[in-house]
């Protein structure tokens, strides 16, 4: 793993070379992304007399020009851009979100990214855009989170789901296909992908990259092909587990279409989400170094653990964690208690679950083990705690796992 800064910069001058993407404000030179974090969406506070980005909690904005607004509205619904001049209506578009959509953009090196009320809204939004155009076929690779599996196993939405490898995502490929859609490091068994080839195999098909466990600290899809990068922002672009939030980060043409469809369906981020975010994006770099140097160092000593049969722990880094045990994965969920026993990742604080009883439940138990989920499967959010504290409390509930007595209840359950 390496985090430094140079690294950072000269990462961010390439995507700067593929369009100036990643160029900062109008008159200022490139930055790293450990300033981009800090500054982005913030531009003109300082010419505004102001530190702290202000939150528009207005839902409606007083206008004594109507005809200008009808001309806004026209524009808006021709390509879905952000419209010129005062806002008209909290659902077309608001201020504090539109600075988190500018900062997000800025650290995926896409042109735009825009914001939704959660990261299942942020997808249904994509499938929608496609849907409406008639491409209503998904390529898939499992595994992927568990509701975005299900949104498209169950077809909530009109999607066809083909399931693939990576190898077989050109054969898969057809007419009415609308969108190519990957998870690396995946949810829940951290596998990795290699997003750069799997871009080249969708040919002119958008390939979605949720980037949700890597965050923009550690990979940058659009970089490497991909045309949509998405987040449940609820996890580390958050980071403290007090905001629920999704956000598509794309070139503006697919960011008008999202738009369009966030106006008309309703999707949208409270303002207040959007401060949350904003604020939460000033540390993400500092928050994602410190948890996954934790993470590396409880990942080594699981491995060494001989009540651990399998240490799952990305190539890329990162503050997730998977491994199976020889013991009752309940017990251990039983047995925490600095670690929090509880869905969801990407907080201040570690938490642990179950993915086959809780995040991957709704996933059919076949396809569930068919895709590496299995039953002795541990998730493990780390975070920025003492890592000795940290161990001290894996290893007593790990400890209050017997191997025998387990076996039988497991098979119970199957
Ligand atoms: C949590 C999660 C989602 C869904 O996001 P919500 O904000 O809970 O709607 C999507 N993808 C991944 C990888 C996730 O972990």
């Amino acid at each position: 793993m390496d985090f430094g800064s140079t690294d950072v910069r000269d990462t961010c001058d390439d995507a700067a070379e593929n369009g100036g993407r990643a160029a900062g404000a109008v008159g200022t030179r490139l930055r790293a992304l450990a300033t981009e974090a800090v500054h982005a969406g913030r531009d003109d506070l300082a010419r505004q007399g102001l530190h702290a980005p202000p939150i528009d909690l207005s839902t409606t904005y007083p206008s004594y020009d109507s005809r200008g607004e009808a001309a806004r509205i026209d524009a808006f619904a021709t390509d879905g851009a952000d419209p010129d001049g005062p806002p008209v209506y909290g659902r077309l578009g608001n201020p504090t979100v539109a600075r988190f959509e500018t900062a997000l953009a800025r650290l995926e090196g896409t042109q735009s990214a825009v914001a939704f009320a959660s990261g299942m809204a942020a997808l249904s939004a994509v499938l929608l855009v496609r849907n409406a155009m008639g491409l209503r076929h998904v390529v898939a690779v499992r595994p992927l989170y568990g509701c975005s599996d299900h949104l498209l196993t169950a077809g909530l939405l009109g999607s066809e789901v083909t399931w693939v490898d990576p190898a077989g995502i050109t054969d898969a490929l057809r007419p009415d296909t609308g969108l190519v859609l990957v998870e690396s490091p995946a949810n829940p068994t951290l596998a990795e992908l290699d997003l750069r080839a799997i871009a080249h195999s969708c040919g002119t098909v958008p390939l979605l990259a949720d980037n949700t466990f890597a965050t923009p600290v550690l990979q940058r899809p659009a970089e490497l092909g991909a045309r949509l990068v998405l987040h449940s922002a609820t996890k580390y672009l958050g980071g403290h587990g007090d905001v629920m939030a999704g956000v598509v980060a794309c070139d503006e043409e697919f960011a008008g279409r999202l738009r369009q469809v966030r106006f008309a369906t309703g999707g949208v981020l409270h303002p207040l989400a959007g401060y949350l975010l904003l604020r939460g994006l000033s540390t993400l770099p500092v928050r994602v170094r410190a948890a996954s140097a934790n993470a590396a160092e409880l990942a080594r000593r699981l491995r060494a653990d001989p009540r651990v049969a399998r240490v799952h722990y990305p190539r890329l880094g990162g503050a997730m964690i998977a491994f199976e045990i020889h013991g009752d994965p309940h017990e251990v969920i039983a047995g925490v208690r600095l670690v929090t026993p509880a869905v969801s990742l990407g907080s201040v604080d570690t938490l642990i679950q179950h993915p086959a009883s809780i995040s991957h439940r709704i996933v059919d138990a076949e396809d569930r083990r068919g895709s590496g989920v299995s039953d002795r499967l541990l998730r493990l959010s780390v975070g920025l705690e003492d890592v000795e504290d940290l161990w001290r409390d894996l290893d007593e509930a790990l400890g209050s796992a017997p191997g025998d007595s387990s076996e039988r209840e497991l098979a119970a359950e199957r």
